[in-house]
């Protein structure tokens, strides 16, 4: 391994193959091979490249290139004409391939543009002008853009061209995630998959994936020490365990007492405020402080000190009752945010506090992080700590249900108290336990799928979907398993709807991170998450969610499953995991 960089032709030829693999273990040897090849140094913009962005998801950089300018980037690089390209693109109906095809051709035109032979562009350099590009700003910044890509496609080989395009489209999708990405540096920098969950915490912690590459590429698992919290890069949030009997809590919990705290239906935040700059995350470590001036507000004007990360739950407001998520959500716009924030008041009930002044919560026990959190903050009519008992008594608890439902919320949150009571960043554990209303049928919640194919629709519905073939995350195994074809449920709307968001994602074969039994019509890589409902789980001959553990050769699957709405909010290794549906499984059977 030299410490150039890397060329990108090398890297394009691993794409390719990463591309083309149906099977996972193969996607880990692709990567541990390119990673070998990598620079220490460049493994960071590797590793971004690897999930067609430039800088940690967090970041949000955006190239600001649209199709049409990208086209004309093309069309510049080989001294085509537009239609020349527009044809290319109809012909092949991906601008990465016909970018390829374009380059294949114009080699004559092309030494007109660059006046020289096409030299080996480094993985450095494509990802330096992708900085370039995104940086380009103002008057004159479209031409600018245009020049570098057209510059960039004109410098590299045939088969570069295409991911060059793929990913100035952001479209690269090469079916590689996060999880993939850290089972491969555990691999190649460690010697076993073994240690990925100590890569995994830092990753949990720093939510920047190329950050921990380079470290471990560096200095092996030693390196990570240095990672630690940062206000401005968020937290991957703690999540919660779902029983159906609360009589359960306490065995699940362990400890004397607990805390329940009221669940609202809001909007999960992550806030970090640095003196008088405040930023808000979302649950899928998306900046909202835009949504959310009021939040802003509150925060700057009733908490003490300069640095702080807490977390809190953003409820709509009116004439003094909470509403519902829906009605919160009607604040998601890019227009208008003012007359929205007026119309949809929200209050911020706030749960918890990750960093003060320098120094990580994150390994204090949720008691004292509570303590501090209620020192550094000034309760106000719209800024409240989330309301909670701290008892050992069920009856107590069951009565606080009670009041907490009437209240307008989903639930409690039972949450130990502990000494270990830490927070476990990214994580869904035991240590924090929800109980929601809507636990009455078999199946004791909604659960979050994402969906990896689509059958095709008879009668009525021909021409749009007759179901979607949805999958549960093994997060262990980093592969998405079938539970069940969802074939109700849809209003007119969503049957419009989802193919439009599901066509980007659709590929030819099977994509490597899907176990699947089922053939459908059309495979998508997974990406797009859905919340679905059903009468219980049962174990199944053909569905591959938590297949063999409860019975040789059978799956899960969900019984009268039924399409509930979209969570955009969540990531695909966000949907709801094997492991909770063999908890789910087992409860059910108790009952
Ligand atoms: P759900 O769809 O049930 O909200 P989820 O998968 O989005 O589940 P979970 O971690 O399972 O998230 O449930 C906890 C969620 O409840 C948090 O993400 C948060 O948005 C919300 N919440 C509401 N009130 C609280 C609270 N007091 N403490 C922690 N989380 C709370």
């Amino acid at each position: 391994m030299s410490s150039e960089s890397i060329l990108f032709s090398e890297v394009a030829e691993h794409f390719e193959k990463l591309e083309k693999t149906q099977s996972r273990l193969e996607m880990i040897d692709i990567l541990e091979e390119l990673f070998n090849d990598t620079p220490p140094n460049s493994i960071d913009k590797l590793c971004y490249l690897l999930l067609g962005e430039i800088d940690a998801d967090f970041k949000h950089i955006k190239l600001g290139l649209g199709e049409k300018l990208v086209q004309k980037g093309v069309a510049k690089a080989f001294s085509l004409s537009n239609e020349e390209v527009e044809k290319l693109f109809r012909e092949t109906g991906d601008l990465g391939e016909a970018a390829e095809v374009a380059s294949e051709k114009g080699s004559k035109g092309l030494k007109a543009f660059t006046k020289g032979e096409r030299k080996g562009l480094s993985l450095k350099e494509v990802h330096s002008s992708f900085l370039k590009i995104a940086n380009a700003e103002g008057s004159g910044s479209q031409d600018k853009k245009l020049n570098i890509l057209a510059g960039l496609l004109s410098n590299s080989t045939n088969k570069g061209c295409r991911y060059i395009t793929r990913i100035a489209l952001s479209k690269l999708r090469l079916g590689v995630g996060d999880m993939t990405i850290l089972d491969a540096l555990a691999e190649t920098y460690t010697g076993s998959k073994d240690n990925r969950p100590q890569i995994e915490h830092i990753y949990n912690i720093s939510s920047d994936v190329g950050l921990v590459a380079k470290k471990v590429a560096e200095d092996g698992v030693s390196g990570l020490d240095d990672v630690g919290v940062e206000i401005g890069r968020p937290i991957r949030m703690m999540l919660a365990q779902r029983l159906k009997k609360l009589s359960e809590i306490k065995e699940k919990m362990g400890g004397d007492e607990f805390a329940a705290e009221e669940k609202y239906d809001g909007e999960r935040m992550q806030i970090h405020k640095d003196g008088e700059n405040v930023r808000v995350f979302s649950r899928r470590l998306e900046e909202i402080t835009k949504q959310y001036p009021d939040v802003v507000e509150y925060i700057k004007d009733n908490v003490d000190i300069d640095e702080a990360i807490m977390e809190g739950e953003a409820v709509a407001v009116q004439d003094g009752e909470l509403q519902s998520f829906q009605k919160l959500m009607r604040r998601k716009r890019k227009y208008d945010i003012e007359e929205f924030v007026d119309k949809i008041p929200v209050k911020l009930f706030l749960f918890d506090l990750l960093y003060v002044e320098g120094e990580s919560y994150l390994k204090k026990s949720y008691p004292k992080r509570r303590e501090k959190l209620e020192q550094i903050v000034d309760e106000t009519d719209n800024l409240k700590f989330s309301r909670r008992i701290v008892t050992d008594n069920l009856d107590k608890i069951d009565e606080f249900f009670e009041e907490s439902i009437n209240r307008g919320n989903e639930g409690i949150l039972a949450k130990s108290c502990d000494e270990d009571s830490v927070y476990r960043a990214g994580a869904r554990e035991w240590l924090w336990i929800k109980w929601k209303k809507d636990y009455t049928s078999k199946l004791s919640d909604t659960l979050d799928l994402t969906v990896v194919g689509a059958l095709a629709g008879k009668g009525r519905r021909s021409g749009t979907y007759g179901a979607l073939l949805c999958a549960a995350y093994n997060h262990e195994k980093d592969v998405f398993e079938t539970l069940c074809k969802v074939g109700t449920g849809f209003t007119d709307e969503d049957l419009e709807l989802l193919p439009k968001k599901l066509e980007e994602f659709e590929i030819d074969h099977k994509p490597a991170r899907v176990v699947s039994e089922i053939e459908p019509t059309q495979w998508f890589q997974p990406n797009l998450v859905v919340e679905v409902e059903g009468a219980e789980l049962t174990k199944s001959p053909v569905h591959t969610a938590g297949l063999d553990r409860i019975e040789e050769d059978k799956g899960l699957a969900i019984r009268f499953p039924r399409y509930l709405n979209l969570r955009e909010d969540k990531s695909p290794d966000e949907s709801t995991t094997v492991s909770e549906l063999m908890e789910m499984y087992e409860n059910q059977e108790k009952i």
